[in-house]
């Protein structure tokens, strides 16, 4: 995996938002959908993830029960129209306009599956593929396109089922949904170890 080339910055603003995961309050049941999904997020290396946005303002809703069902992701508050960073190097599988998540996109890496919801912009169908188009935020995706970790792929939005700006980032393991704050604990961890070792 090649190394982080992720700016200083960008580096501040990870560690500014993994630091916010702690204050999220979570219940027992919140707790038990986290044990089920503990190894998939350790013993591995990090260093080419990406947090998923620019702007990142607070977690607002936790992976796992809450009033109406189940809720496979997790949330994060940012400015509308900010840019969303691709977590991991992969391949668009799909993108997607639907009523809950409006404009969705899913990264396939490897075993992972990643997943962006309620971002601006609109899908769009041709004879040469189908892609994922956000004019004014200058950023076109194509099914099967190749995305390097850390490139903005999307702009926070309200399409589909929300009440305010945010994304909604699902991750999926062999098939299986994942806690994302799971792993975003991970990479902070790994950060703090490399950054002590200087
Ligand atoms: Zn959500």
């Amino acid at each position: 995996m090649a190394k982080s080339k992720l700016s200083r910055p960008h580096k501040l603003v990870l560690l500014a938002g993994l630091m916010g995961l702690s204050f999220l309050g979570l219940g027992w049941k919140q707790q038990f959908a986290k044990a089920q999904n503990t190894e998939v997020a350790t013993g591995i290396n990090w260093s080419g993830a990406s947090f998923p946005v620019e702007s990142f303002q607070e977690y607002t809703s936790a992976f796992g029960y809450r009033g109406e069902g189940f809720h496979y992701g997790l949330d994060l508050a940012a400015p509308q129209g900010s840019y969303i960073r691709n977590w991991w190097q992969g391949t668009v599988v799909e993108v997607w306009q639907d009523g809950r998540c409006g404009t969705g996109i899913a990264i396939q890496s490897g075993q992972w599956e990643h997943i962006y919801c309620h971002v601006q912009g609109s899908v769009e169908k041709t004879s040469q593929g189908t892609y994922f188009i956000d004019r004014a935020g200058g950023i076109q995706l194509w099914e099967g396109q190749q995305i390097p970790s850390g490139t903005r792929i999307a702009r926070v939005g309200m399409t589909g089922r929300t009440t305010g700006p945010h994304l909604h980032w699902g991750l999926k393991h062999s098939g299986r949904w994942v806690d994302p704050a799971r792993v975003l604990r991970s990479m902070y961890n790994q950060q703090i170890q490399q950054a002590n070792r200087g």
